[in-house]
């Protein structure tokens, strides 16, 4: 990851490399290599060593990008953690990953980190220093760079290899408690490359990125894919805001535009959206779940024609699939697209793991550069996830002739009625064209009769007229099969989301069949 860095600096110096708005912070590609060079000095003159890990808790802001690279300089496996845990989960990972020296910001939103770090610091062991961003510990710790040799960082990195693990990213924990994944050097460097590729990036873009960075879709697919092309990252704000994310495309005239499908949703839908100057914006990217045809469709409406989807997951650092720009408008907004450059994938029956023919629905499995180490000191999940090299997503695929995949949802979200296999997601795209719907998701609640019965978990445009289940019914009649159409709404305001912008089924089944089953 740094000689790949430090080839771009070399190429790109003088051109921007990130742009903080919240941060009012600027920097060219040269300036952002001394940043990480002093950083990675620093580090290493305070006896942290190769492997040792690192973790980062914190919102997005131009030092998560100076700790990203300069972890990757030294040769330190950088742990994300995410800024919406709390003391529990913080002290989870900080055991489990076995952290060092942590990052942290002081406060946000409210929240005291620093508190909730000395809340469970005694409880860490490995746990040696603290360093909280643009406080007096941060620029301590910086001092100590000068205390090393100033070639010391350029000297271990040239050690590093491909293989090395240089990253562990917890999944966001849409299922269950989330798993570590570690990723070597070759994993996300490659795959953020790649991204890049197909999205056409050149040293001319300037990419948004309101998806944040704890996750891969910001730090791989966003950091990577642009310090691999000498693009500028730009950061709209520490969390994901619309209207923060809008003005900062039309302030820095961003060229790509990031988002979970809920946050281009909330962008589309504010009410002032067509204020906003978008032209400079060619291409983006939507993923990280099951992204709606009509979101795809308004965003190439705009003009947004190179956008694309990407389909993957945490574990598979994370892209396997990707849209192309030269595809089909059939296929660009309904579909996942293709398998990425130097990747494999099948999809096998879920049980006997047999690879199935084309049309057929089974599980999505990827094999090549992008599949992780394996989770972090759990060995038996590992042998679980990756079989024969190929990793097991558990997630519901269809591919076609063409090699087109569409994603028919999770394995775990799969509602079978009175026999009948059910994919929420092809009857939440036929609610998103009801005119009033903002926002749809359909989960199962236990029923008597039919073993399971569906709930339509329905977000509703400003001034609608209330939809029941008899109006739904109605609209559902004649376009899909009867045993499609949810027997129950249920009228909400916000889905259950993870800090991600992932919706939680997990949670809305649980309280559906508390409700309904
Ligand atoms: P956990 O594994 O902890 O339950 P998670 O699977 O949501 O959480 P991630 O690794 O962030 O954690 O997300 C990967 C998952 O997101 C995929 O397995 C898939 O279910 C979903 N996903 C990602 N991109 C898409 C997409 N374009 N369309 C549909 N689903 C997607
Ligand atoms: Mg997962």
């Amino acid at each position: 990851i740094d000689a790949n860095l430090q080839a771009t600096i070399e190429r790109f110096g003088d051109r921007e490399a990130l742009v903080d708005i919240a941060g009012g912070i600027r920097m060219t590609y040269a300036e952002f290599g001394a940043e990480v060079d002093r950083l990675a000095r620093a580090m290493l003159a305070r006896g942290y060593a190769v492997g040792e890990r690192v973790g980062i808790w914190a919102p997005n802001r131009a030092e998560w990008t100076i700790v990203q690279y300069a972890t990757a300089r030294a040769g330190l496996i950088l742990v994300n953690i995410n800024p919406a845990y709390r003391t529990h989960e913080l002290e989870y990972v900080l055991k489990q990953a076995g952290i060092s020296l942590l990052f942290a910001v002081e406060s946000f939103k409210n929240s005291d980190y620093r508190g909730m770090v000395d809340a469970v610091r005694d409880h860490c062991p490995d746990l040696r220093e603290v360093v909280y961003f643009a406080t007096d510990s941060w620029s301590a710790l910086l001092t100590n760079a000068d205390q090393i040799a100033p070639d010391a960082a350029a000297k271990v990195s040239a050690t590093l290899q491909p293989q090395d693990p240089i990253n562990i990213q917890y999944t966001s924990g849409t299922t269950g408690f989330p798993k570590g994944a570690t990723l070597s050097h070759a994993n996300i460097l490659n795959n953020g490359y790649f991204v890049g590729e197909v999205c056409g990036y050149s040293e001319e873009d300037r990419i948004c990125i309101p998806v944040p960075f704890y996750h891969c879709f910001g730090m791989v697919m966003g950091n990577l894919a642009a310090t691999t092309h000498g693009a500028c990252m730009v950061i709209p704000a520490p969390a994901f805001d619309p209207a923060a994310t809008l003005a900062a495309v039309q302030q820095e005239r961003c060229t790509s535009l990031y988002g979970v499908p809920t946050m281009f949703i909330a962008e589309w839908a504010l009410p002032n959206f067509t204020a906003y100057d978008l032209s400079s914006v060619r291409t983006g990217i939507m993923a990280g779940s099951p992204c709606p045809a009509e979101m795809m469709k308004k965003l190439i409406t705009a003009g947004i024609d190179e956008v694309t989807i990407c389909y993957g997951m945490t574990e598979t650092s994370p892209v396997s699939t990707q849209t192309r720009t030269d595809d089909g408008f059939e296929h660009k907004v309904g579909t996942v697209g293709r398998v990425g450059p130097h990747l494999e994938i099948r999809i096998a029956d879920p049980v006997t793991g047999e690879t199935l023919p084309r049309g057929e629905a089974g599980e999505f499995c990827t094999k090549g550069y992008s599949v992780m180490l394996g989770y972090w000191n759990e060995p038996d999940k590992t042998a679980e996830a990756i079989v024969n090299g190929w990793m097991r997503t558990g997630d519901l695929a269809i591919m076609d002739p063409d090699g087109y995949v569409r994603i028919t949802g999770r394995i775990k979200d799969m509602v079978i009625r009175g026999g009948e296999n059910i994919y929420p997601r092809e009857i939440e795209e036929f609610l998103y064209t009801h005119p009033d719907v903002l926002d749809a998701q359909v989960v199962g609640v236990p029923d008597a009769k039919y073993g399971e019965e569906l709930c339509a978990w329905l977000r509703l445009r400003e001034g609608a007229e209330p939809i029941t289940a008899e109006s739904l019914r109605a609209f559902c009649t004649g376009h899909l099969a009867r045993y499609k159409i949810p027997k129950y709404v249920k009228l909400v305001e916000e889905f259950p989301m993870t800090v991600t912008g992932k919706v939680r089924k997990v949670e809305m089944r649980t309280a559906s069949a508390r409700e309904l089953g």
